[in-house]
């Protein structure tokens, strides 16, 4: 495989993760290979994600501004015919087969986030704007959201979660209902909704290093400039500096490791995924 270098290098850094116990219940993640706890059905996650998604349109406000919106709408098109195009290419599995790709812009400078929910639903926030700046950055921050949402991270996310919900259970029972009672007091808001999908709780480190790897390369298959990535980064750093951690810092926890580990993969990147079509 051409990209087995990239991969051992990969997973030299997130460590081999194998799923231990529950093995049958295990899959793959496409060109990194790591094994990934996956219990929950996508079909099920997806067709959750989309009633999320259609109740965050509501409560939350749009942007009206259709330049950007459709900026990102194109640097999304792009990604995903990629995305595509690199699976059929190599005759592996297209793992967006079951998406149904949608974008919105929501109107909130204070945040500086962006998600892709499973099944391809996305949101920029315009605070992330001011930190993406140009296409080439916007491309870095979608490559990496959309990397999450193709390696499943929620479905492996979700299984887990299964798992500690049978722990939490049983605590519930041996604290009397209390855990149960607290949860239904505290209501829903757009936090718990994105919780209840696993988008606000915070990808594993794994999952996280998986994302920007795998985000560079859907990048740069895309025909984008992936060393930009590096700035947007260091722009977040900066516009950070000294105030409380936004979403996207307690989602997406920066450290100077991870910029290295960008930088360490970008050239062989550049050279093993150039673009796969000419735009
Ligand atoms: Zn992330």
């Amino acid at each position: 495989m051409k990209n087995n270098i990239n991969r051992r290098k990969f997973l030299e850094y997130v460590g081999c993760g194998c799923c231990g116990f529950l093995l049958n219940q295990c899959t793959t993640v496409p060109i990194t290979e790591r094994r990934q706890l996956s219990i929950i059905s996508e079909a099920r996650l997806n067709r959750q994600a989309t009633q999320i998604y259609e109740q965050i349109k509501k409560k939350e406000k749009m942007s009206t501004d259709l330049k950007q919106l459709n900026e990102i709408k194109e640097v999304g098109h792009r990604i995903e015919e990629s995305v595509s195009e690199y699976f059929n290419q190599n005759d592996m599995p297209d793992p967006t087969l079951n998406f149904q790709w949608e974008y919105i812009l929501i109107d909130n400078k204070k945040i500086k986030n962006a998600w892709c929910m499973p099944g391809g639903k996305i949101a920029v926030y315009t605070g992330l704007l001011e930190i993406t700046k140009n296409t080439n950055g916007l491309a870095s921050v979608m490559g990496h959201e959309i990397a999450h949402a193709v390696a499943k991270h929620s479905i492996e996310r979700a299984s887990r979660g299964i798992l500690i919900s049978i722990g939490t259970q049983v605590a519930d029972i041996a604290s009397g209902g209390k855990i149960s009672q607290a949860r239904r007091a505290t209501g829903i808001n757009i936090d718990g909704l994105l919780a209840q999908i696993g988008i606000n709780n915070p990808f594993n480190r794994k999952q996280e290093s998986e994302a920007d790897y795998l985000g560079l390369i859907f990048a740069s298959l895309s025909g984008y400039d992936i060393r930009e990535t590096v700035k947007v980064w260091e722009r977040m750093k900066e516009a950070t500096k000294g105030k409380e951690p936004p979403v996207w810092m307690n989602t997406h926890p920066s450290t100077a490791k991870r910029i290295n580990s960008i930088k360490g993969w970008i050239q062989e990147i550049i050279l093993q995924y150039p673009p796969i079509k000419i735009y």
